[in-house]
């Protein structure tokens, strides 16, 4: 049977943070608008990133990508809390495991308002299970929030105020009469639309060939929250000294209390995300435990990859590119901080467009975080209809969550195994100040000026291994259970594009 025609004033082609946030934004002031998704909302680069809305700390001055962030920073922590999307501003921490990356940091905090520098004795208060560092940039305004849950709560914001979000439609052709957008889909549907914006992401290059990218992949290893276990080591993103183009490796806490460390950045002329190398999930491995040596208690339950849509330098630069000619509109090559940007691009976008200012709706779109378990059922969200779930991070966090054991019977259990990884934790953060007394005396008794933060660090985290061996043991054997059956293996996730 043909499929219908439908006449649309505004047809956003991608439902990634980006289409989902240029689709509400159109119609929340006034456009009706649909958004036509390939696959599922928020199933391609959106479902593997950090999930670290970020500041300005090393955005070149004077880009398109600065412009968006600046107009979009000051609207997302207002709209996770009023949309209900999981969320924490704990800021984040920028970690100087050496002296001579200490004195790149202090270049550093001049950079923006919110970076504040923190001195080893006020970082080990912060975090008390982190590795022996010597200081830290803590910048305050960085929010980690659920990466999977905000496309689509942007999607349901935009469907509860009239827009029309179709999945599993694709785009094939796009040509123009002059007056309008036809666009043909791959169901043999057909679009007719005054305004067209393609949020295509790293496929953007089949409407538009003159869209080439360089794709550059970033690899995560997740580390799962033990049942038991109320909260994690680190309460917040814990990064190493950012270079200029990139932010290198975090380790941090996600909203549902698991820890993932990643991303890793390296570029790719292809688009197809193979599985790691054993090499790359060692060095992240690694990387975690010597950032935080607790870690080793905690079973590793996946990896997941992403791959940032960079463009084609050659063709556009390294900046984002928003480019609006006659009635079509594209935005692409925003490679790494789309999350954070994807609301000041939407109304950079529709101040483009001299579209009246937004109305706003009262409620959330999504249950309360605890409650969000509850509507999880194999991989999917029951909310008004059942919402596949993309992202890794927010898969593992709702399947831990739900298949958690019910209070009641469990709960005294529950509460001794509380206990014991209180105290093993508390025996840990004493040993670790121990060890890091007794080398920074020894190295005062060598006549060293100041301890090596370097031999300090490496001689910690050799006892600290040592230590964990056995703490670990009992925890696999006591109290870790083995995982959920119906916990998904984010590295058999189907890959897009
Ligand atoms: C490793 C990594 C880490 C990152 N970390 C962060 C971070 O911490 N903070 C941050 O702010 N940003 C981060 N980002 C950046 C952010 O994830 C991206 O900028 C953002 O997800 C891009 O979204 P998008 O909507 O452009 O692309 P996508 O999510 O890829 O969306 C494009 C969608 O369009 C669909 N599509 C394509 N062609 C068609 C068609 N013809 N018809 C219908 N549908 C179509 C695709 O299926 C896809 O779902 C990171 C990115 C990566 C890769």
């Amino acid at each position: 049977m043909p499929m219908a025609r439908e006449v649309v004033q505004a047809c956003v082609v991608g439902g990634g943070v980006l289409g989902c946030a240029v689709a509400r934004e159109l119609q929340r002031r006034g456009r009706q608008t649909l958004l036509l998704e390939k696959h599922t909302v928020g199933s391609g680069v959106s479902a593997g990133n950090t999930g670290i809305a970020c500041t300005l700390m090393g955005v070149a001055k004077d880009t398109v990508e600065r412009k968006c962030l600046e107009l979009g920073r000051p609207q997302n922590l207002s709209t996770y809390r009023s949309l209900g999307i999981p969320h924490k501003a704990t800021g984040a921490l920028y970690v100087a495991w050496t002296t001579a990356e200490l004195t790149e940091l202090a270049a550093l905090q001049d950079l923006e308002d919110d970076c504040r520098f923190v001195q080893k004795e006020e970082l080990q208060q912060l975090e008390p299970c982190l590795a022996p560092a010597c200081g830290a940039v803590l910048v305050s305004g960085e929010v980690t929030v659920d990466p999977g849950l905000v496309p689509l709560a942007l999607a349901l914001d935009a469907e509860r105020r009239g827009a029309r979000v179709q999945q599993h439609r694709e785009v094939i052709d796009a040509r123009t009469d002059g007056e309008s957008w036809i666009l043909e889909l791959r169901d043999g549907g057909q679009v007719v639309a005054d305004q067209v914006v393609h949020c295509g992401g790293l496929s953007a290059g089949g409407l538009e060939p003159s869209l080439s990218f360089k794709p550059r992949r970033g690899d995560y290893l997740l580390f799962q929250r033990p049942p038991f276990c109320a909260t994690p080591p680190i309460s917040r993103p814990i990064g190493s000294v950012p270079s200029p183009h990139a932010r290198g490796v975090y380790v941090w806490p996600t909203v549902h209390g698991d820890v993932v460390c990643g991303p890793t950045n390296v570029e790719q002329e292809h688009q197809q995300l193979p599985a790691p190398s054993d090499d790359t999930l060692e060095s992240l491995r690694q990387k975690a435990l010597a950032v935080c040596p607790a870690l080793a208690a905690w079973r590793v339950a996946g990896t997941y990859a992403g791959l940032r849509p960079a463009l084609e330098p050659s063709a556009f630069g390294h900046d984002y590119l928003l480019r609006t000619e006659g009635r079509w509109s594209s935005i692409s090559g925003v490679r790494s901080t789309g999350l954070t940007a994807s609301l000041g691009i939407a109304q950079l976008l529709a101040e483009r467009f001299s579209l009246p200012g937004p109305s706003d709706l009262p409620g959330p779109v999504l249950p309360a975080l605890e409650q969000l378990p509850a509507h999880y059922h194999d991989g999917c969200l029951r909310l008004n209809s059942d919402w596949q779930i993309a992202h890794p991070q927010t898969l593992l966090g709702l399947s831990t969550s739900a298949s958690l054991p019910l209070p009641g019977a469990e709960s005294k259990l529950k509460k001794q195994k509380t206990k014991m990884l209180m105290h093993q934790v508390i025996e840990k953060q004493k040993l670790e100040r121990i060890l890091r007394d007794i080398l920074s005396l020894e190295a005062e008794r060598n006549n060293e000026a100041m301890a090596d933060p370097e031999v300090v660090k490496a001689k910690a985290e050799d006892a600290i291994k040592a230590a964990d061996i056995s703490m670990s043991r009992n925890m696999t054997t006591a109290v870790v259970p083995e995982p959920s059956e119906n916990l998904p293996d984010p590295t058999e996730k189907p890959r897009r594009d």
